[in-house]
């Protein structure tokens, strides 16, 4: 079991992207809700608010602190001056820590799955505070609340929690298959003479990718 933090972006007084009478804060609640009902009872979900109100960034890492939570999910909805800008994607900060690069291609291709016709945007990194963690955390960027065409499957509940089921679905598919450990340093890590590789049979030839090597 792990401890998953679900952060719904703004609240309070600040409604976040507001359209036609529709606020960001409200729906990047009730998608946090379905992610967390989709999360217990076999991961224990820690929310940064449950209600509408206003959590300053640094309050909302140290609720993660806090629980020792082991990865941090923040939920928004996207905004653009471009009408016709759609689709969802998954951030990053570029300097992350290791895990939160292959939590955000997880929650992203849970997405995908969830929603086919949709426009994925991919992974992407940007410098946000809220992400200065040292656990796997992303922020997901739920459609564009800008868009006609996705404000108006915004406002279906059902889309709501299709959203927090796929972002539950990324958690679990990044704690089933976690990122290996960064390649270590040999000096840091010497290996007894004669004692050979641990998981021998598991590869016959040299691997392909060097090592340090960022996988595609
Ligand atoms: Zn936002």
């Amino acid at each position: 079991m792990a401890t998953i933090c679900l952060d719904p972006g703004h609240g309070g007084h600040d409604p976040g992207a507001l359209r036609d009478g529709m606020a960001e804060k409200d729906v990047t609640l009730s998608i946090a809700r379905a992610a967390r009902d989709r999360l217990i009872p076999a991961h224990s979900v820690v929310l940064t608010r449950d209600t509408d109100v206003a959590v300053a960034l640094a309050e909302r890492r140290g609720i993660a602190d806090a629980a020792g939570a082991d990865l941090f999910v923040s939920i928004h909805v996207n905004a653009s001056a471009r009408p016709a800008a759609a689709g969802f994607e998954v951030l990053v900060r570029s300097e992350a820590q290791p895990g939160s690069a292959a939590l955000a291609r997880a929650v992203a291709n849970a997405l995908a799955a969830r929603f086919p016709d949709r426009r994925n945007r991919g992974v992407r990194t940007a410098l946000l505070a809220v992400l200065r963690q040292e656990r796997p955390s992303c922020l997901v960027e739920c459609f564009f609340l800008s868009n006609e065409d996705e404000r108006r499957l915004l406002a279906r509940p059902a889309t709501r929690v299709a959203l927090g089921e796929a972002i539950g679905d990324g958690c679990v598919e990044f704690l089933r298959a976690p990122v290996p450990p960064a390649p270590v340093p040999s000096v840091r890590r010497p290996v007894p003479a004669g004692a050979g590789r641990e998981r021998t049979g598991r590869r016959t030839a040299p691997s392909p990718r060097p090592p340090g090597s960022r996988p595609a």
